[in-house]
């Protein structure tokens, strides 16, 4: 490593970067990331942050907690990789076993682990297509899924996943997401809906519903849950599947350990990732027996897929939920974020929305209160503002005018309220600033 002084070690580095690595790639934040701790990140040059991002949404359980850090590390003397489709490990089938006992629904359950979120989305459409025999799949607006082929064409935003990049894959059919700010109700969405299989997709060629319980990327909206219901009820009615994308939604983050189980709705299938690997790449589908058998034998995995460190990690991520009581902390989480950020609505004018479901909560900002015109530079300079003193969080949102919370669960109140407050500085400064 390079013996320069930070400063002049980070300018060397932002260079290479520059050089060496494409425009494509952006951070949201222009640092070099040193070392992180529980819910705090430093860079390079010694600069703190509170982190409100966690790795988009991967620490749940903080930056480098012990238990996982001594589980990954005893796993990396004992074992690295063997690839499972050529011989599958202790970790591998331990975890399996943990995620199928997780996932709602009180029938028999099978999962199969891989390494990246969009992997997983993928894995579930071709499971649900082998197990139906039929091409089609239903995916809503706003929808995230991946940058993927596949996961793009299943994404709604055009900016900037998909522009340039098409063409896309097909059979993939758009009804409209229930986002009541909107204006869009259940009611309507789900006539929408109906109407789609009525007139641009058969039914039966319809291999299943995708849906995000809680829209990630496309602002943090949850889904009511008489609208999941209603997919639920369509999906059994014409023998589709229904499959939740719980890669950010997932693992502890809304105070259950996936975000449907607060509706009662039991999908077919469920994609995971982010939060279950601790910062270790692991994903995974789980879902119906009958279902997850479908696929021939030798016609799912991937090389890296199960990887045992980052299987080894997820038992301890499975660990320290239980030991923190990480569920329940979420819950706490979502009542301090809630009551703050209502707070704030009846205060600061570009407040629009406030949408909390345990400690996935968003603000959703505008100029208008009547005309909901998305305040996107007003929530980019509120973004720049906080991380100038200190508190690192993401926007969300197809018009980037969401403000979103992915803070480690086991993070301290202290720091929580020193993030919330300056949160609520920028918050009250750029208000006051555009009114
Ligand atoms: N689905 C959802 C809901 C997501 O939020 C993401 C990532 N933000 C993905 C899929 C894709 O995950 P990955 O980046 O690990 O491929």
């Amino acid at each position: 490593m390079s013996q320069l002084p930070a400063r002049d070690r980070t300018a060397e580095l932002k260079a290479i970067q520059e050089r060496s690595v494409p425009r494509g790639l952006k951070p949201a934040f222009d640092f070099v990331a040193d070392r992180a701790s529980g819910s705090q990140l430093w860079t390079l040059e010694g600069t703190s942050y509170v982190d409100f991002m966690g790795g988009i949404g991967v620490l749940n359980v903080g930056h480098g907690h012990p238990k996982v850090l001594a589980a990954a590390h005893a796993q990396l003397d004992r074992l690295v990789h063997t690839s499972a489709q050529v011989a599958i490990c202790e970790p591998y089938l331990r975890l399996a076993e943990r995620i199928c006992e997780r996932a709602p629904g009180e029938f028999a359950k099978k999962a199969i682990l891989f390494s990246t979120g969009a992997e997983a989305v993928e894995n579930t459409v071709k499971i649900a297509r082998a197990a139906t025999g039929r091409p089609g799949i239903i995916a809503f607006t706003q929808a995230f899924h991946g940058r993927t082929l596949l996961g793009m064409s299943l994404t709604d935003a055009m900016h900037p996943y998909k522009a340039g990049f098409g063409p896309f894959a097909p059979e993939i059919y758009r009804a409209p997401f229930p986002y009541q700010y909107w204006g869009w109700d259940s009611e309507r969405a789900l006539a929408e809906l109906e109407e789609l299989v009525r007139t641009t997709i058969p039914a039966d060629q319809v291999a299943a519903i995708l849906i995000e319980p809680v829209v990630g990327e496309g602002g943090f909206v949850p889904a009511p849950y008489e609208f999941l219901r209603g997919l639920r009820a369509l999906a059994d009615r014409r023998g589709m599947l229904l499959i939740a994308d719980e890669v950010q939604s997932g693992i502890g983050r809304t105070g259950k350990f996936f975000a449907i189980e607060h509706s009662g709705v039991v999908p077919d299938l469920i994609a995971l990732a982010k939060s279950i690997g601790g910062g270790f790449p692991l994903s995974a589908v789980v879902g119906r027996a009958e279902v997850m058998d479908a696929p021939e034998p030798g016609s799912l995995g991937s090389t890296y897929g199960g990887n045992p460190v980052a299987c080894a990690a997820a038992l301890a991520v499975l660990e320290v939920f239980e030991d923190e009581g990480l569920l329940a902390r979420a819950g706490v989480l979502g009542s301090i974020l809630e009551e703050r950020m209502e707070e704030w609505q009846r205060r600061y004018r570009l407040v629009g929305d406030v949408r909390v479901l345990g400690a996935m909560a968003g603000l959703e900002l505008v100029r208008n209160q009547e005309t909901k015109e998305p305040a996107s530079a007003e929530t980019e300079q509120i973004i720049d503002g906080c991380r100038e003193r200190g508190l690192l969080a993401l926007r969300a949102g197809p018009h980037h005018n969401v403000i979103r919370t992915l803070m480690p669960l086991n993070i301290p109140e202290e720091l929580l309220h020193q993030g919330l407050d300056i949160l609520e500085r920028e918050l009250a400064r750029v208000s006051d600033a555009s009114g």
